[in-house]
């Protein structure tokens, strides 16, 4: 099931997108999306008569984490070499503020205080319920589903501070979208699935999860070891070599297989 949440103009609303998606991850022009009744994270999928044309409406960023997104650092090994970092021994955590989470094709803002302003095209996993100290073997059980995330990073402040919260957590550096799709189960990212991230339309990250270093139920059972996880949390599962700059006016989108695309354009702030 696809999960999305959307506006006609009003009030925001989450619904269930119909239709199927072609070979380069986009809807299929009539694909209808119904409207659900309350946010499905509380209180289950309850749709209602509504219903419209996914064309006809705007897509919002599907999840409005309550809480956190937490990133995972140097998560493909070809990456953590192409910024000279070994591979960790052990997940990388850092968290993004949930002010940062923007939806499919609201802008990314250039803040002024960096010049080397990076997209990370990752796939996003969604937590569906409050859990602690979860075992690997149990992670599904807590996962929602899964959406595509650009962790947005001023690579320059990132390395100047000897934290990372100023280069990853400002306000547009973390879109989510276009939805969040709920029949996919880790074993399906271990098999591999292919993470693209195109800028200005040409391809600059290539990469499948299967290359993943930490799997999701590792990241979910780490993460969830150091902190209570609540329903909406996002787990950002870290991005494949090929990160580099993008400049005001260029729009950039990463594309998960099975999950879609996710396009924004960077604007100066
Ligand atoms: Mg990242």
């Amino acid at each position: 099931m696809r999960i999305a949440r959307f506006t006609t103009g009003e009030d925001p609303q989450y619904g269930v997108i119909t239709g199927e998606l072609d070979a380069h991850g986009q809807l299929e022009d009539d694909a209808v999306i119904v409207a659900l009744a309350g946010d499905p994270l509380y209180v289950g999928i309850k749709l209602l008569e509504e219903e419209h044309r996914v064309a006809d409406v705007r897509l919002l960023a599907p999840v409005l984490p309550r809480s956190k997104v937490v990133g995972i650092g140097r998560n493909y090994a070809a990456h953590a070499a192409e910024l000279g970092n070994d591979v960790p021994d052990e997940p990388l955590m850092f968290l993004k503020p949930n002010t940062s989470v923007v939806g499919p094709g609201d802008p990314i803002f250039y803040p002024q205080q960096t010049s080397n302003l990076h997209y990370e095209g990752e796939l996003a996993v969604v937590i569906g319920r409050i859990c602690r100290d979860v075992p690997p073997e149990q992670a599904t059980d807590v996962i929602h589903g899964y959406t595509i995330g650009n962790d947005v990073t001023a690579r320059d402040l990132q390395k100047q501070d000897s934290t990372w919260t100023r280069g990853k957590g400002f306000d547009s550096f973390c879109p989510l979208g276009p939805w969040i799709e709920t029949d996919l189960d880790p074993d399906d990212f271990a098999k591999g699935r292919r993470v693209q991230t195109f800028l200005n339309g040409e391809v600059v990250q290539d990469a499948s999860t299967a290359d993943l270093i930490f799997d999701i139920p590792t990241l979910v059972a780490a993460v969830s070891s150091v902190m209570t996880l609540l329903p909406g949390d996002v787990i950002l599962t870290g991005t494949p070599e090929g990160v580099g700059p993008m400049q005001v006016g260029d729009e950039v989108e990463v594309a998960v297989e099975g999950l879609g695309s996710l396009a924004n354009p960077v604007a100066k702030r």
